[in-house]
């Protein structure tokens, strides 16, 4: 339930309702605004009568969230969310974010080198895989921790903060020691117990949408994580399964307005594994900036053939270069900058 009150109200009334609210069994969530207060009522409401708060003199209004969602709910939080990672804002009106780098991380030369790549064309954070989830227990399974320590000196070497999947709870002091941005994969997407172990920590998260998913069951996969206490969830959508055989899975860019009407979060798309074919990835990622997205995450490998796991979609430095010139200009029409 949202309650908006009068920006006047005196202040002993203020603790009253609140307090009331409180007794109830109810978490009362402030956020003040220029010429209202409001509070979001998180608990179950049901026993409320809309008309007694109503009765209150200094209560403006009082509306039923019919959403399950409530922290992450645009009603709770009219205001867009800004997430930083390490000081890489993203959201909001602030630049438009591209992250980079290859599926799986190699090696500390293989990571150095093409992050230094993906910097000079403009990229912000490098993303690397050392935990892979992979559909085959026969397929390369990722470096590990020896993964991540590469992608920290790539981080030492380029100054671009790193992002790297988190497969499971066990391993989660290791990312909040190495890791800036902690990526929850499309198959973990309703891993309700990893959800709420990043939920406990304040590090970013960003949550890949499950490839089965409903927007509305990854928006409740984001409440986990903030109802767990961390706010900053970044949305990132990746595709989802259809028939359809030509692309890896299929992108619906009408996911960026829907999340932006629906949340207050950050959406980020991921052209690579939508497609599955370096040779989309340019248009989908200039449709997407079109559509509003906060940020682009891409696979970019120097020696596509030789990747150890998804070279079929990894960009070239000098494509992923490219993509960003032409981005530049898209972001413009949408009165957006890309730095
Ligand atoms: C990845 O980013 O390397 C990855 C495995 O992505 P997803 O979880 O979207 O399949
Ligand atoms: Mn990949």
């Amino acid at each position: 339930m949202i309650i908006t009150l009068k920006k006047n109200a005196p202040i002993e009334e203020i603790h009253r309702l609140h307090d009331a609210f409180e007794k109830s069994g109810l978490e009362v969530h402030e956020i003040e605004g220029d010429n209202y207060d409001v509070w979001g009522l998180v608990g179950d409401t049901a026993s409320l009568d809309e008309r007694d708060i109503l009765a209150n003199e200094w209560v403006e209004n009082v509306q039923r969230v019919s959403a399950p969602y409530k922290l992450a709910n645009r009603m709770f939080h009219p205001d867009d969310t800004i997430v930083d990672v390490a000081g890489v804002k993203i959201g909001g009106t602030e630049p438009i974010v591209i992250m980079g780098g290859p599926c799986s991380i190699e090696g500390k030369e293989q990571v150095i080198r093409i992050a230094k790549e993906v910097k000079a064309a403009g990229g912000k954070i490098l993303r690397g895989g050392a935990y892979k989830p992979r559909t085959s227990p026969y397929s390369f399974q990722g470096l590990g921790y020896e993964g991540i320590l590469d992608m920290v000196a790539a981080r030492e070497e380029t100054g671009m903060p790193i992002v790297s999947e988190l497969m499971s709870a066990d391993k989660i002091d290791e990312f909040v020691e190495n890791v800036d941005l902690i990526q929850i994969g499309a198959r973990n997407m309703q891993n309700f117990d990893l959800l709420k172990a990043v939920g406990h920590i304040q590090k970013p998260i960003l949550l890949k949408r499950g490839m089965s998913a409903s927007i509305e069951d990854w928006i409740m996969s984001a409440e986990y994580i903030m109802a767990n206490g961390n706010p900053n969830v970044i949305f990132c959508e990746r595709g989802i399964r259809t028939f359809e055989r030509y692309t890896r899975n299929t992108m619906d860019l009408a996911v960026v307005p829907i999340i932006k009407e629906r949340t207050h979060l950050p959406i980020v798309i991921d052209p690579s594994h939508s497609t599955g074919d370096w040779k989309y990835v340019e248009a989908e990622s200039l449709a997407a900036i079109a559509a509003g997205c906060d940020g682009l995450i891409i696979e970019v490998h120097d020696y596509p053939d030789k990747a150890w796991s998804d070279g079929a979609q990894s960009l070239k430095p000098e494509r992923f270069a490219n993509l960003i010139g032409k981005a530049r200009k898209v972001a413009k029409a949408v009165e957006r900058d890309i730095e």
